[in-house]
């Protein structure tokens, strides 16, 4: 049995996707427009030219697809996994099963509702397509002799009619929200756009990077790619400081996988508290200089 899973260069996502493949006991093979290193058996690298055009990407998988007659497709939970396997199950007329955290046989379980959800679902399809749920799945640093093998995919003008044209970064230089080890994010309870100082010198302290919630964007005082949630960034840092952050669901589904959390609230009954590792009740303006404080201390910085 063969699985064909879809990974891109120096993307974590890939390799739990990867990850998601081996589980289904099968030869792995790649499949990649840019070419990369997966710990795949074979790595098909389909020659692409210009940039991302995902109807173009998914027409080379469905052309590997229908060569390999692979039991299943799998790509990363990442928008453009997401976006690539939508466009596959669309040309080939078959049920796609996003964020997937299980499967067995034709049964799968699946993230909804930004994984506040697990849904129990049957694919009733030959050919499986199934995107990996961001971090639930591991990353093996087993080596393996990968055989590359380059192909030309057939495209159509229609293929390469979306294509990325102009890609402009959002980082202001410093670690990226979505890699940070550490990141310091803050709410309503911030106040204002200025009130991020003391949250910005936290994160430098520890080379981390600035989050905030939904409602810190809706009021502009910060740009939506420092939003943590459902509709923002999902995030997996060592330590989330959430200042002044209630707790809501749709920021929970961003920070559900962090490995602790300390939060900070001035309201002992805040929901955050029943996701935190570590609590400190206080006014968030007293408590973050007081550990930045304390921080520069121990480092005699
Ligand atoms: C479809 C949909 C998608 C959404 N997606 C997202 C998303 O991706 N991310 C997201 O964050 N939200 C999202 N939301 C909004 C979400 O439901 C909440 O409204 C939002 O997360 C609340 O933000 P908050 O915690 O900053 O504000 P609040 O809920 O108002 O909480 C502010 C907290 O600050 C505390 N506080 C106030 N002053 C201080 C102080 N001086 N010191 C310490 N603590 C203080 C208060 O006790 C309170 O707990 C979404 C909503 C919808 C409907």
């Amino acid at each position: 049995m063969t699985v064909l899973v879809f990974v891109e260069p120096d993307d974590e996502l890939s390799l739990q996707a990867v990850t998601l493949a081996r589980s289904l006991d099968a030869d792995v093979h790649g499949v990649c427009v840019e070419s990369t290193q997966a710990p795949v058996d074979v790595l098909h690298v389909a020659e692409i030219e210009g940039s991302y055009a995902p109807a173009a990407w998914a027409a080379a998988i469905v052309q590997l697809a229908e060569e390999l007659s692979p039991a299943a497709v799998v790509a990363p939970g990442s928008d453009r996994g997401n976006e690539v396997l939508a466009h596959v199950a669309a040309r080939l007329d078959l049920p796609l099963a996003a964020n997937v955290t299980e499967v067995r046989g034709d049964d799968v379980t699946r993230q909804r509702w930004g994984g506040t959800l697990l849904e129990e679902a049957r694919l009733h399809a030959g050919l499986k397509l199934l995107t990996a749920a961001p971090f639930a799945f591991g990353v093996s640093d087993e080596s393996t002799q990968t055989l590359v093998e380059p192909f030309v995919p057939q495209l159509t003008d229609a293929d390469t009619a979306v294509r990325v044209v102009e890609s402009v970064s959002a980082s202001t230089g410093g670690v990226s929200l979505a890699d940070a080890k550490v990141v310091v994010s803050g709410g309503r309870g911030v106040g204002s756009s200025d009130g991020f100082a003391i949250l910005e010198e936290l994160a430098a302290l520890l080379d981390g990077a600035v989050g905030c919630s939904r409602v810190v964007t809706s009021a502009a005082w910060r740009p939506h790619t420092d939003q943590v949630g459902q509709t923002g960034t999902k995030v997996s840092p060592d330590l989330y400081i959430a200042c002044g952050i209630s707790g809501a669901t749709h920021h929970i589904a961003g920070c559900k996988v962090v490995k602790k959390l300390l939060a900070i609230n001035e309201d002992p009954e805040a929901t955050i508290f029943s996701h935190a590792d570590y609590a400190v009740i206080g006014d968030l303006h007293e408590i973050v200089p007081a550990i930045t404080a304390e921080l520069r201390k121990v480092r005699g910085a």
